[in-house]
């Protein structure tokens, strides 16, 4: 039944998110998929010549409604659910990906974009970019196969989603399966008191007396990193280590044969393997290069690797165990910096880091921040910002909600509703938000906030940006909408600003005395940074390798088990030699939790870091508040969205290619 004056089926800048109810969901989306399969259908059976207006302009109009429709409820389905609105979003969520998933399938359409590609049509460059995206994009998912290639094509994403989803059912079932239950306190000994009361609570919970402990991370690391009893971190180690690859909840088999149906996916599209297929839309543009990268960066990390095993070797008296690394290291860090992260939090209260947020980025980009009073939220948390030009023209606005609820979903993120198009004079603002769950105020105390949680203000803000300065024509090729090994330099590049003396100066000031970081503090905090970090850096290199080893290299016939396979991989980037059944790669949901996730894709988290460090470095160079290298990252990088290759774009704002150098010495490895 309609229901009347639903406010999903109207685009609006100021999103009327509080009059948006469950009720809403179902007709609203039934509806606007109507449409959009009406409208594609037409594109189709269009008989008049093909024209960008005719096909990819209209194959954009198609969605856009149920773009916007669908982000707003997936939205408020994560910041402000109710049992009825989730039941509402789990009905539709599926209709919505199939359609989605049938677009490069439709044979049809996949004759008029051809058509259109092969009339070599004369469009601005954005345009044709996204012509060559649309095509490509179609025939990686397979709209140029035979009838026989396309249904074996869709039986093995039906295969890969089974597999993935049983895959990762079986990490959690396996580590859900472990406990360990602690009943006498001596045991305790070297364990914070925060860890011992969350193991009471866990033990409680249970009906056990003592102290429970699990393999989810919030009780294991603590283990890991503090308990004194050797023997306890051993036996939680190996549990670890072996989560889901013996007795009920085997992945051996399944991580086998999510590999052989990847390649055969791959094979089948035409690509050499599959790490080809997933990054030829990437800034890595394929597994040779990617490779590459992470083993350039290994040559330049290993020396270092050496000096920190041996320095914390030569602390603990003994060979290490690899339950016994994050224990020392821990005792070493505290000998060398007496640093409590807890002490920043007074020069860290909520206000004055978001205000000298904005501050920084007025400076840089010559635009202006303003808060505005709240219309139409979710939550009276929230708070509602417009950003401006210099001239006062409006760019965009967006919504901020910082802390935690139970009716939010946990981690912090940017997400757009709307992208505008830049076509002057035709000129639309951008509308999106960014969410947190971060320490939130108490009583009369404002919120005081972690390092960390300053550095996902700045995170989530740069992601947000880098929509809200977008100006390409092209609504798809706008703002955040960019390739995945690229998406993360707005974002990273503003947490460098958190560890700049002169933006600290600016928005780190003590909630009660007002006073900067002391001196001591300061040096402290950044000292601590480097700790170890050729251990985390090699820690990262290992997982990106052996992802595009297994996905590229790997054969079962000349490697055996790809257990075994991944283990010997890793063991080059461990500083301890692992047991004889370590099997990481039984429980990565990472790489195999999923049809595609993050697979031949972990590289990019080093790929994004090298990006961001690098550019920083311009401004570093000519000063942090750099009006001149803010305006030419703003042109360059923020507005630009994926108009032009990211690599392009790289090159107009640095004048070269991304070096990893500045990364290197961030780290403290050079
Ligand atoms: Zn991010």
């Amino acid at each position: 039944m309609p229901v009347p004056d639903n406010p999903l089926l109207h685009i609006q800048f100021e999103i009327p998110f509080d009059r948006v109810r469950a009720e809403h969901v179902e007709p609203a989306i039934a509806e606007l998929l109507t449409t959009a399969r009406a409208s594609i259908e037409a594109i189709a059976s269009d008989p008049e010549p093909r024209t960008y207006a005719s096909t990819l302009l209209a194959l954009e109009k198609a969605t856009e409604h149920l773009d916007y429709a669908i982000g707003v409820v997936r939205h408020l389905e994560g910041v402000a659910t109710y049992p009825e609105l989730r039941a509402a979003f789990n009905a539709v969520e599926p209709l919505v990906s199939e359609f989605y998933s049938g677009i490069p399938l439709h044979s049809g359409l996949w004759r008029a974009i051809k058509a259109l590609n092969d009339s070599h049509p004369k469009l601005s460059p954005a345009r044709a970019r996204l012509l060559i995206k649309t095509v490509d994009s179609f025939r990686r998912h397979g709209a140029e196969l035979d009838e026989a290639g396309k249904k074996r094509l869709g039986e093995i994403d039906v295969a890969l989603s089974k597999a993935t989803t049983k895959y990762s059912e079986n990490v959690l079932d396996s580590t859900n399966a472990f406990e360990l239950v602690i009943e006498d306190e001596r045991d305790l000994a070297g364990l914070p008191p925060t860890a011992r009361a969350a193991a009471r609570v866990s033990a409680e919970s249970k009906g056990l007396n003592g102290w429970r402990f699990t393999l989810q991370a919030p009780s294991y690391l603590p283990l890991m990193t503090y308990l004194d009893h050797r023997g306890i971190r051993e036996h939680i180690y190996r549990a670890y280590a072996t989560r889901a690859s013996h007795g009920e909840f085997d992945n051996r088999q399944i991580t086998a044969q999510i590999l052989e149906l990847r390649r055969e996916k791959a094979t089948l599209l035409g690509y050499r393997d599959f790490a080809d297929l997933v990054l030829e839309d990437r800034m890595a543009k394929n597994g040779t290069r990617a490779q590459t990268f992470l083993e350039e960066l290994r040559d330049r990390t290993e020396s270092r690797f050496a000096l920190e095993n041996q320095e914390l070797r030569d602390f603990a008296g003994f060979d290490l165990e690899p339950w016994d690394v994050g224990y020392w290291a821990e005792k070493l860090r505290l000998k060398l910096y007496d640093f409590d992260e807890e002490a920043l939090r007074p020069y860290f209260p909520m206000e004055g880091v978001v205000s000298g947020m904005f501050n920084i980025v007025e400076r840089l980009y010559g635009i202006k921040v303003v808060h505005k009073p709240a219309a139409h939220v979710w939550h009276p948390q929230v708070s509602y910002y417009e950003i401006r030009d210099e001239n006062d023209e409006l760019l965009g606005a967006f919504y901020a909600d910082w802390y935690p609820r139970e009716s939010k979903r946990g981690g912090a993120w940017m997400d757009g509703f709307i992208t505008g198009i830049y076509d002057p004079p035709h000129v639309e603002p951008h509308v999106g938000t960014i969410c947190g769950n971060l320490t939130p105020p108490v009583a009369s105390t404002p919120a005081l906030l972690t390092h960390r949680e300053v550095e996902t203000i700045f995170h989530e803000f740069g992601h947000l940006l880098h929509l809200g300065l977008s100006q390409t024509e092209v609504r798809s090729l706008g703002g955040t909408n960019v390739a995945w090994d690229f998406v993360e330099l707005p974002s990273q590049i503003m947490e460098n600003w958190c560890w700049e003396r002169d933006a600290l100066s600016l928005f780190a000031r003590h909630y009660q005395t007002g006073e900067t970081i002391p001196e001591d503090l300061y040096r402290k905090m950044v000292r601590a940074r480097t700790f170890r970090s050729a251990n985390t850096q090699m820690r990262q290199l290992g997982f990106g390798i052996v992802d595009l080893k297994l996905h590229r290299e790997y054969s079962p016939e000349h490697d055996g088990d790809a257990i075994a396979y991944s283990r010997h991989v890793l063991q080059q980037f461990a500083p301890a030699k692992f047991p004889t059944d370590h099997a990481t790669i039984a429980s990565f949901t990472h790489l195999f939790g999923s049809p595609v996730g993050y697979g031949a894709g972990y590289y990019s988290y080093k790929w994004a870091e090298v990006l961001d460090a690098d550019a920083f470095s311009r401004f570093r160079e000519h000063g942090i508040f750099s009006r001149e290298v803010g305006l030419s990252f703003r042109n360059n990088i923020l507005a630009k969205g994926d108009s032009e290759d990211p690599a392009e774009l790289y090159r107009r704002f640095m004048g070269r290619d991304p070096d990893p150098e500045a990364l290197l010495v961030r780290s403290g490895l050079l």
